[in-house]
């Protein structure tokens, strides 16, 4: 069981939404540094063992900031996320970049940048030569295993997914760059997104353990990191548990000290380049219930759309939903808790078990904290809500204001249109 809580009262969340109206997200500190604490010391068995993360999770400077300063680095894939990681301070080799589909500015930037570059496939090697006039070190590869790991629902199945490399192909793209002249390597993977399973990750390990040694043997080459990816998930529903780390890295030690150390292969750093387990439980989006109303259905209507969260209506994910003030209340009614955009999937919840949810009630989506926001869009000319950080002294900074209409406009220069003679 996971235990859902929202850290605010229904009377402090009258008094915040009269300066900031719903709907906006919430974000805990206290609760992004305490979990963060807690992963990297459920792994400080492995010597130089790091955290990247995603930046694509919860794309703000201010949560950036926060979780560098616990110790965390950051994991980009395109050229605004590296300058968000360059604005909260995060730069050099606390930077990996995980990225597809680069265009070559994109690389020349991570380079100068010193970012850890970590190549989607072989013929990257020399995208990446000419782009930055050699192989940066390290130079990572991310493999992608095919029908010899399982994937999940979220990531799809490893053989039907766009990333990495096969495994002929990494071992003779490890050949090639030792060629041209590297001489320091990691090895990636990101096979699940949303795992529950602690075995998974150890299953994982095992995986990429192996295939170092296979390298080696191949290439002479020995690894400087090892990286895992992301892809821990977080208990959305109550009745799932939440992966237990030190379970994980008990497993992962074990594989290591038997196919690393033993071989002769070490040492290697453990990298995790995870995101939604660091902000997603610690984030809110903080709605208001508009209207109702009461066809073959039941609707709640709340100030929020799918622009804001995009989760529930692309995967169908269960997001848990609270009514601050009702907690103790009989859940006897069912409801679809439904957004305003033009698209029957808008819809937070469906069939929901909850409270009497009356006009004005703020309806809290929970565990929102990552792929949340950072998903929104602009679809329905819709604005997108603005985020508030919850302070580990309890007071309340916004860190990112709603949209406005001008922010809509900013992209159209329509004065300009109207003006222009041939
Ligand atoms: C999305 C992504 C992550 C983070 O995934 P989470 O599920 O948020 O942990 C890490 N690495 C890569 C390459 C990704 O695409």
């Amino acid at each position: 069981m996971s235990e859902k809580h929202f850290p605010l009262t229904r009377n402090d969340l009258e008094g915040l939404a009269a300066r900031y109206p719903t709907p906006f997200y919430l974000y805990d500190e206290r609760g992004m540094r305490e979990h963060a604490r807690r992963f990297l010391k459920a792994f400080s068995a492995f010597e130089g063992f790091r955290e990247f993360y995603a930046v694509k999770a919860c794309p703000n400077p201010y949560i950036l900031k926060i979780l560098a300063s616990e110790g965390l680095g950051a994991d980009c894939s395109s050229l605004p996320e590296l300058i968000l990681c360059q604005k909260a301070g995060i730069t050099g080799d606390s930077v990996m970049f995980t990225s597809n589909e680069t265009p070559e500015s994109e690389y020349v930037y991570a380079n100068m940048m010193g970012a850890i570059i970590n190549l989607d496939d072989i013929t990257h090697i020399d995208f990446l030569n000419s782009a930055v006039g050699g192989i940066p070190e390290p130079i990572c590869f991310r493999y992608n295993p095919g029908p010899l790991k399982e994937g999940n629902a979220i990531i799809g199945k490893p053989e039907e997914a766009k990333y990495g490399l096969t495994r002929p192909q990494i071992i003779e793209a490890y050949r090639r760059v030792k060629e041209l002249g590297a001489t320091r390597f990691g090895l990636h993977t990101m096979v699940a997104s949303n795992e529950l399973n602690p075995e998974y990750f150890v299953e994982t390990a095992v995986m990429l353990f192996e295939l170092a040694g296979e390298i080696h043997d191949e290439t002479g080459i020995t690894f400087e990191f090892i990286n895992m990816g992301g892809g821990i998930g977080i208990p959305y529903r109550p009745e799932q548990i939440a992966v237990d780390y030190d379970r994980v890295a008990h497993g992962m030690k074990a594989a290591y000290d038997r196919l690393i150390t033993a071989r002769g292969l070490g040492p290697v750093k453990i990298f995790f380049e995870c995101g939604r387990p660091f902000t997603g439980p610690y984030g809110w989006l903080v709605t208001r219930a508009i209207h109702e109303k009461h066809i073959y259905r039941d609707y709640i209507g709340v100030d929020a759309s799918m622009a804001d969260l995009m989760r529930p209506g692309m995967y169908g994910a269960y997001h848990h939903v609270s009514v601050p003030g009702k907690d103790s209340e009989k859940h006897d009614h069912v409801y679809d808790v439904v957004g305003s955009l033009c698209e029957n999937c808008d819809k937070f919840a469906v069939q929901r078990q909850l409270p009497v949810i009356e006009r004005g009630d703020f309806v809290v989506i929970h565990d929102t904290g990552a792929h949340g926001r950072a998903m929104g869009f602009n679809y329905n000319a819709k604005l997108r809500a603005g985020e508030l950080l919850l302070r580990e002294d309890g007071t309340i900074t916004e860190i990112r204001r709603k949209e406005s209409i001008d922010d809509y406009f900013a992209t159209i220069d329509f004065k300009g249109l109207s003006s222009f003679k041939v």
